[in-house]
């Protein structure tokens, strides 16, 4: 009797030092050193690239210095890597959208963002009002302007301020660091948004808008216009890549249920109609503005993000995603990349 209890404790230690092993070497993170020289390399390569244009249909969007070049990581052990220019703020525009979805996602469960707003790609531009009016304000998702106001309507808050105000603590959380608006960025773009007004009231008119559409659009829009750098950006992913707890700050801003349900809406849309090729390319999943901001999570190692104001067709900063998709390639970070057991 003894001695199988003997032998059975023996087989438990060493399946439990076998488990040990295997999610060690499963999660083995990349040393600091690694991370460092992939975003040398990437810099060095992609710096003197000319390619793409600031956003211009914001105007204060065109004043922006293209030059910007920014790159940040940080590790879900709350190691914080960066390079290049980390000191310009720009707007951090649609990658709020991950944010205040995030917050929703917290406060009603993701049953109430299926319902209410969709995760389905569009596969149309991200301020589309075909992608609308073709599926009668249904599936869509968060991450496109349409589903991103409707988030914006949704979040806590009795009035406009409170709701504003959540908006701005969460993306302050996942930042951990208080942030602020950049004013002139919130003045253009409010003097000049009808077409997401246009969006905002046709999802009213199928009853798929939860405040009042002119004040929904304001707060989207301000939300929009939140100052950040890289390095911001770089703490905000890598709060994803560790399930919610900011690995800087070691605050939980939202569960691990939210992460779970965030990421897979970066991964079918957080390039718009570029989200495809993306994925293709780096397996991540990610989110870009048209500030010139992108970040990538990967899940339980790090988040990282590079600020480039320049876009490509489809409003992605153009030199973000080449030293991303360089560093995942690298760093084989893509999870998709299996290696055969034998
Ligand atoms: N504020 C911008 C808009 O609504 C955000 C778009 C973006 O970053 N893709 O058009």
């Amino acid at each position: 009797m003894k001695k199988y209890f003997i032998r059975k404790l023996f087989r438990s230690a060493f399946l439990m030092a076998g488990a040990m092993f295997f999610s060690i070497s499963f999660v083995k993170a990349q040393t600091k050193a690694e991370i460092e020289s992939a975003i040398k390399e990437a810099y060095e390569k992609f710096k003197d690239l000319k390619e793409g244009k600031n956003a211009d249909y914001i105007k204060e969007l065109a004043t922006v210095d293209p030059n910007i070049f920014g790159i940040a990581v940080v590790t879900t052990d709350g190691q914080v890597i960066t390079l290049g220019d980390i000191k310009s703020m720009v707007s951090i525009q649609s990658v709020s959208k991950v944010f205040t979805m995030a917050k929703v996602l917290e406060e009603q469960g993701p049953q109430a963002i299926q319902d209410k707003i969709g995760v389905d790609a569009t596969g149309l531009r991200f301020n589309s009002i075909v992608a609308v009016e073709l599926q009668k304000g249904k599936e869509i998702n968060p991450l496109v302007n349409p589903g991103a106001i409707a988030s914006s309507s949704l979040i806590g808050g009795a009035d406009s301020a409170a709701k504003m105000k959540n908006i701005m603590d969460i993306h302050s959380a996942f930042a951990g660091r208080e942030l602020s608006l950049n004013w002139p960025v919130y003045v253009s773009e409010a003097g000049d948004n009808l077409r997401n007004q246009a969006i905002a009231h046709l999802l009213k008119a199928y009853g798929r808008m939860y405040f009042d559409p002119v004040q929904a659009t304001d707060i989207y829009t301000k939300q929009c216009a939140i100052n950040v750098n890289a390095k911001d950006l770089a703490v905000m992913a890598g709060t994803l890549a560790n399930g919610g707890v900011n690995p800087v700050t070691k605050k939980k801003v939202v569960s691990p249920s939210t992460v779970m349900y965030t990421l897979p809406v970066m991964v079918t849309a957080g390039l718009y109609d570029n989200a495809g090729i993306w994925l293709f390319n780096t397996g991540l999943p990610a989110k870009s503005g048209v500030g010139g901001g992108l970040l990538a999570v990967v899940p339980g190692k790090f988040g990282i993000a590079v600020v480039s104001p320049p876009l490509d067709a489809a409003g992605n900063s153009v030199k973000a995603q080449k030293v991303i998709a360089y560093v995942v390639d690298k760093l084989k970070l893509n999870p998709y990349l299996i290696t055969p057991k034998n």
